[in-house]
């Protein structure tokens, strides 16, 4: 997980002031130092650091403070305020032409994910924005780009269009706008040429290929596990091409996050989407907000709803309310939750959202495992429809052919009907208190 180290750092520190009622000059100056270093071992650069701890110490030692009834809860605002002001503030939008079809090329260096990255956004706007898009391969030098891009298109039923790698890009790129025009796509995106290094004959290429296919947007795909590289490659890229954002790859690995921290401040150039896996669906818009208060462990509850939003037939959950209310929830009302939490992604992405993650150490480290949920599925699936709905019936010799089935143990069947029945037991407590009362929308 990413930031790990900067969020286990900055959630002590902060926790030493949270609940001071007053909070003297020595106080302050103690909690920046600590901030300061744990910025730095956190690869952001130098240069940031030292300017995001003067606006901290100006605004924590000024009038803001002293007035306020908790001034321990008011510098904890202010660093999440300054730490939201360092990645950019309020979350960027993606420009659309006003005349279709919008043109978004996206470079980077080989290994990046750029064109992972391509096929990723184009699916996410696809679904956010209701778009067509036509993906471009238009990177003629590595080998494998046309078959990968061809690939990813492929899996996203989403055309691709190719010249092969015998014409220049910026013809490949001319040619494609043509084509999207003829096919009625409202947005292009065009997946270039990387290098090892920045080099001047690969900007040259970019610069030809933003002359002739104005584009809307030009996303630098950069790997946060580079940490300060990834920041000198934006500078070297803005330099030349004036891109209008960055698209931070792998922030699912374990990186320091120095990158994510340090691109905006430093280049000026807004972090607009965050990679979070190599899977199509792994890319989030980048909100600094709210990573901000992820990174001080105070969770990120509107990126969850939203997901949940995303992802959860809002039919089916008024139904599954029903059941629950009425006590009629089955195994296969059960598997059908599963199923809706899974498409939500892996459940420690989920956890790490929720408010107070960082206290839940332990629960990271007994991992909430996507086999042990297979496995639960597999025993539900074993079960005959009459079992499912009335789990009572289920004797030994059925327990015995239930775990077969599912290639499981007696013992794993065992502890999912004692799961279940404690579940149900739980609702009912939970039902018989509210009875007559009106119950609170947990989201509202
Ligand atoms: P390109 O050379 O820039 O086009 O890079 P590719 O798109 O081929 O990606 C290089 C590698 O990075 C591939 O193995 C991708 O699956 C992987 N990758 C891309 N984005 C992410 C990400 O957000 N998270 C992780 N874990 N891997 C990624």
């Amino acid at each position: 997980m990413a930031f790990e180290g900067l969020s286990d750092r900055l959630q002590e520190t902060i926790k030493k002031i949270r609940g001071k009622g007053k909070v003297s000059e020595a106080d302050v100056k103690q909690m920046t130092r600590e901030v300061r270093l744990a910025l730095l071992e956190a690869d952001v650069n130098f240069k940031v650091v030292k300017d995001f701890i003067n606006r901290v110490k100006e605004r924590a030692i000024g009038q803001e403070v002293l007035k306020s009834l908790t001034p321990g809860q008011q510098v904890i605002k202010i660093v999440q305020d300054e730490l939201a002001g360092l990645m950019g503030g309020e979350q960027s939008k993606i420009q659309f032409s006003p005349k279709p079809p919008t043109v978004i090329m996206l470079v980077g260096l080989q290994g990046a994910g750029k064109t992972t990255t391509t096929g990723k956004l184009a699916n996410y706007i696809r679904k956010a924005n209701n778009k067509n898009p036509l993906l471009v391969a238009a990177d003629v030098y590595r080998p494998a780009a046309i078959k990968q891009l061809q690939t990813l298109g492929g899996q996203l039923s989403m055309p691709v269009f190719t010249m092969g790698d015998k014409e220049s890009p910026v013809t490949i790129a001319k040619e494609a706008i043509k084509k999207a025009k003829e096919d009625h796509h409202d947005i292009v995106f065009i997946d270039t040429a990387g290098r090892l290094h920045v080099d001047d004959t690969l900007m040259e290429e970019l610069e030809e290929i933003k002359a002739v296919t104005d584009p809307n947007e030009i996303f630098l795909v950069v790997d946060a596990m580079t940490g300060q590289d990834a920041v000198n490659v934006a500078e070297s890229f803005n330099e030349r091409l004036n891109i209008t954002g960055a698209i931070l790859t792998k922030l699912d690995g374990d990186t320091r996050g120095g990158a994510a921290l340090s691109v905006k401040a430093v280049t000026g150039t807004p972090i607009k989407f965050v990679g979070m896996g190599e899977k199509l669906d792994a890319l989030e818009p980048f909100h600094p907000e709210r990573m901000a208060s992820r990174i001080l462990g105070m969770g990120d509850v509107l990126s969850l709803i939203e997901k949940a939003q995303a992802n959860v037939d809002a039919e089916k959950a008024k139904e599954m309310e029903k059941k629950l209310r009425t006590m009629s929830f089955t195994f296969d009302d059960f598997l059908e939750q599963i199923g809706q939490v899974r498409n939500m992604g892996p459940l420690e992405d989920l956890l790490a959202m929720m408010p107070g993650a960082g206290k839940l150490k332990g629960l990271k480290d007994a991992k909430i495992d996507d086999k042990k949920i297979g496995q639960i599925e597999a025993i539900i699936r074993s079960m005959t429809p009459l079992e499912k709905s009335d789990p009572d019936i289920i004797s030994a010799s059925r327990k015995k052919r239930i775990a077969l089935g599912s290639g499981t143990t007696i013992q794993d069947v065992n502890r999912l009907l004692k799961q279940f029945k404690d579940m149900k037991k739980m609702m009912k407590q939970f039902m018989g208190n509210t009875k007559g009362k009106k119950r609170k929308n947990p989201f509202n």
